[in-house]
């Protein structure tokens, strides 16, 4: 690619600004720019609902860069700037302002937002969605003592909406439709701890409920009534039902659009100038040989610059084991793998389950390990992540033995 090409990242992300980061570090010296529809700097969001949120951490520590590390590198960052449309043909994005930037190479790190209630009520004053700083803000105001906080979902934005909000002192109600916390992503088995948890924090926990409407009195949310006709009372309600990938730019160009924008192992898409990572990307991942959407930070963080070497002309496929973690009250956790909902024959576990101190493995039903979890276990990803590449059964007894040297069973 000629120095004078220029590169375009859309979406001032985690994704974009790793990717921009690793596009100068690799020698590329051409125009560069980094454009976002936020006013924000790229930012980093697990701390919006963890320490940011409980004001245990500053503002200025979840930046991805320092502001002035982009006119030092020569990006050319546009902030408040929504890309409004991709034209293939003329090789340009335009802008909501109606300017137009040129790309030779266009990289989509455009991420997700989360899904609306799609009840009546849901416009009013209170309720509450947690994806940008601005959002954490208003949660933060909100989770006072003694606040009635209710909490519509049970996944990890929820989950841990729910403990910053203990901890800041409000009373919780968690209001779930499924019969667990996390059961598509870890099954009965392993959900089962994070209800234990939230309900020995004091979490008024209701699942297998459904939300029928939002009541208000003045513009402003006074509870949540349910399909059985009852009404938790609350002060704000926390919304947390998952994202959707932002792929309308990308759906509207024309671009192969499935639950993301479908790249292939190079995270390149069906047009050979367009590429994307992180949460809107839905990648070909060689080792589980199909397309997967991995909504995680360290997604983020490594597929914007696998997303620039291959922009670049370097040979990629982008392989990493998918790896998430959550920190809620004194529970930490990682988990690495893949498992469809019910794509998994049995669970086994290593260490004190009750003590939340384990590590859980799912397997499948030749006893290959397909993801592993520890609990409050700190140095063992690795080992973990080699057991799932290995693809090999593995004796579930020695899985089980805390003796058992994980290291030699994934190389064994
Ligand atoms: C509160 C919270 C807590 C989290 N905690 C964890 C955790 O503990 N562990 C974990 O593994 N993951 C966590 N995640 C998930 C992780 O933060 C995301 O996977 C990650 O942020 C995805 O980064 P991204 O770069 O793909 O996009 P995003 O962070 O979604 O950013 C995309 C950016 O693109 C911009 N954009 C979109 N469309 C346009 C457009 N047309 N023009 C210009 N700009 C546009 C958006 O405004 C946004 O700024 C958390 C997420 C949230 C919200």
């Amino acid at each position: 690619m000629a120095e004078d090409t220029s590169y375009v990242i859309v979406g001032a992300s985690l994704a974009g600004a790793k990717a921009a980061e690793t596009l100068r570090a690799e020698g590329f010296a051409g125009p560069l720019v980094l454009i976002g529809a936020e006013d924000e700097l790229p930012y980093e969001r697990p701390p919006l609902s963890k320490d940011y949120l409980q004001g245990k951490a500053e503002r200025d520590t979840i930046y991805v860069h320092p502001r002035p590390w982009y006119a030092d590198n020569e990006v050319d960052l546009r902030l408040g700037a929504a890309v409004t449309g991709i034209d293939r043909a003329a090789h340009a994005v335009t802008l909501a302002d109606g300017s137009r930037v040129e790309y030779g190479r266009l990289l989509l790190t455009t991420g997700s937002a989360p899904r609306r209630l799609p009840v009546e009520g849901a416009g009013l004053d209170g309720v509450l969605y947690l994806r940008s700083v601005d959002d954490s803000d208003r949660l933060r105001a909100a989770f006072t003592s003694g606040a009635r906080i209710a909490v519509i979902g049970a996944g990890w934005i929820g989950l841990e909406a729910a403990a910053a909000a203990r901890q800041a002192g409000a009373d919780v109600t968690v209001l779930e439709v499924a019969d667990l916390p996390l059961l598509r992503v870890l099954g009965p088995e392993a959900a089962e701890v994070f209800a234990a948890l939230h309900r020995d924090h004091g979490v008024d926990l209701r699942f297998g409920v459904q939300v029928a409407a939002i009541a208000g009195e003045g513009g402003r949310v006074s509870g949540v009534r349910l399909a059985d006709g009852s009404t938790v009372a609350a002060d704000a309600v926390v919304v947390g039902i998952g994202i959707a990938p932002n792929v309308q730019l990308a759906r509207e160009a024309g671009i192969d659009v499935d639950n993301g924008v479908r790249v292939d192992a190079a995270l390149r898409s069906s047009d050979p100038d367009i590429y994307a990572a992180g949460d809107v990307a839905s990648a070909f991942h060689p080792l589980l040989a199909r397309h997967i959407r991995v909504e995680h930070w360290a997604n983020a963080l490594n597929q914007g610059p696998a997303a620039a070497r291959a922009m670049l002309g370097q040979d990629v496929a982008y392989d990493r084991v998918p790896y998430f973690y959550t920190d809620q009250y004194d529970l930490g956790m990682e988990y690495s793998g893949y498992v469809e909902p019910d794509g998994y024959d049995r669970v086994v576990f290593r260490g004190d389950v009750a003590g939340r101190e384990f590590i859980a493995f799912w397997l499948d039903g030749s006893s290959r390990v397909l993801a592993g979890m520890n609990v409050n276990v700190w140095d063992v990803t690795e080992p973990i992540q080699a057991l799932v590449r290995a693809g090999r059964p593995v004796d579930p007894a020695a899985l089980a033995d805390p003796a058992a040297d994980l290291e030699s069973l994934a190389g064994s």
